[in-house]
């Protein structure tokens, strides 16, 4: 097969929770002692969570410490905690302690595969969501991408796209690449063409990405790592994932970890999202991801169209016209079938 490979299933999501309370939930307030662990300030930022504890990086940017979390947390953990959250703290007989999280403005959530009304948050308080795509090896996924925006639309964050590895690519491999990819680059997506060998794109990246809150998102391989080591290629990145001296390197993470850059930008890494099965996309979402379907649907005959079978269908026909990718109506249609109703 070409460069272009088929779609899989991710279900990481992108959604911005509506039921957040607007101020920070206290713990125990009266019990516990005033916040000692980040001098000046009330806040730091989780950048990895573990069972009953979360890694949080002081407000001067420059010291992780592992922080325990009260009960109620720690039984809710990665729902109501989670990396990127703003946490107050507070120390008690000499061990910090998180007092609070604040209210987010973003939220890279799926669905708990144990409990699929509880959302595991994967990451918080985003800006920039980056999908990476690999032109080949793995072959390309352009589907990916139209679940990416779905799982965006909510999401509070604005979305990029990725085609890492273009140095693999001849003449006219490139051309198809660019051709999977003109549909998201036609809804406003940029689309970053780039390669961590060749550093094709990596300026537009960094420039996307500078002085916010980025996370990246993609399967295994496709070279999510690479970038973040490219953005930072002094290696001067203050320490993202575990603790200092538990002798766990980062690659042998399966969670979410943030990392901050010496510029003051944070990239989240997040495990593939292939290993998280399946995720059902909301009729609101898919709307709004899909701006050109709808657009043409408003021509099909019946109000129902499903765009496949019915007679007079305006979506069959901007198909048939070139006025719509066959591969965005493909999507749309695995989609829909996905949702399951
Ligand atoms: P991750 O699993 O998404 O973090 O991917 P990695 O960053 O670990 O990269 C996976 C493999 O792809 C490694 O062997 C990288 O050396 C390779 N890779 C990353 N970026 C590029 C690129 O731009 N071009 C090529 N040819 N290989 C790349
Ligand atoms: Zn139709």
């Amino acid at each position: 097969r070409g460069v272009v490979g088929g779609d899989a299933l991710p279900d990481e999501r992108m959604r911005r929770r509506r039921d957040e309370p607007a101020a920070p939930r206290a713990h125990d307030p009266a019990r516990d002692d005033p916040p000692d662990v980040a001098p000046g300030s009330p806040t730091a930022v989780v950048v990895s969570v573990g069972r009953g504890r979360v890694d949080v990086l002081s407000s001067d940017g420059h010291t992780v410490v592992e922080a325990l979390l009260p009960d109620d947390l720690a039984a809710t953990q990665q729902t109501d905690v989670a990396v990127g959250d703003e946490v107050a703290l507070t120390s008690v007989g000499g061990v910090p302690r998180v007092l609070a999280v604040s209210a987010r403005r973003s939220v890279l959530a799926r669905p708990d595969p144990a409990n699929p009304h509880r959302l595991r948050v994967l990451a918080a308080n985003i800006d920039v969501a980056v999908l990476v795509l690999s032109c080949r090896r793995p072959a390309l996924r352009p589907g990916l991408a139209d679940r990416f925006l779905v799982a965006l639309a909510d999401a509070g964050a604005a979305p990029l796209v990725v085609a890492n590895k273009t140095d693999l690519l001849d003449a006219a491999e490139r051309t198809s690449v660019d051709e999977a990819l003109a549909p998201v680059a036609a809804l406003g997506v940029p689309v970053v063409p780039a390669s961590t060998h060749t550093g094709e794109g990596l300026d537009a990246l960094a420039a996307a990405v500078r002085g916010r809150r980025a996370v990246l998102v993609g399967h295994s391989g496709v070279g999510k790592s690479s970038l973040l080591n490219a953005l930072d290629p002094a290696g001067a990145r203050v320490v993202g994932v575990g603790r200092t001296g538990d002798g766990k390197g980062r690659h042998t993470t399966t969670r979410s970890t943030l990392t901050r850059l010496p510029d003051g930008t944070e990239v989240v890494d997040t495990p593939g999202v292939r290993a998280f099965g399946l995720w059902r996309p909301d009729d609101d979402a898919l709307r709004a991801a899909f701006p050109d379907v709808v657009r043409h649907a408003a021509a099909c005959r019946f109000r129902d169209c499903s765009h496949v079978v019915e007679p007079d269908c305006g979506v069959r026909a901007a198909v048939d016209a070139g006025a719509l990718a066959g591969s965005r109506l493909a999507s749309w249609t695995r989609l829909i079938a996905e949702r399951g109703d």
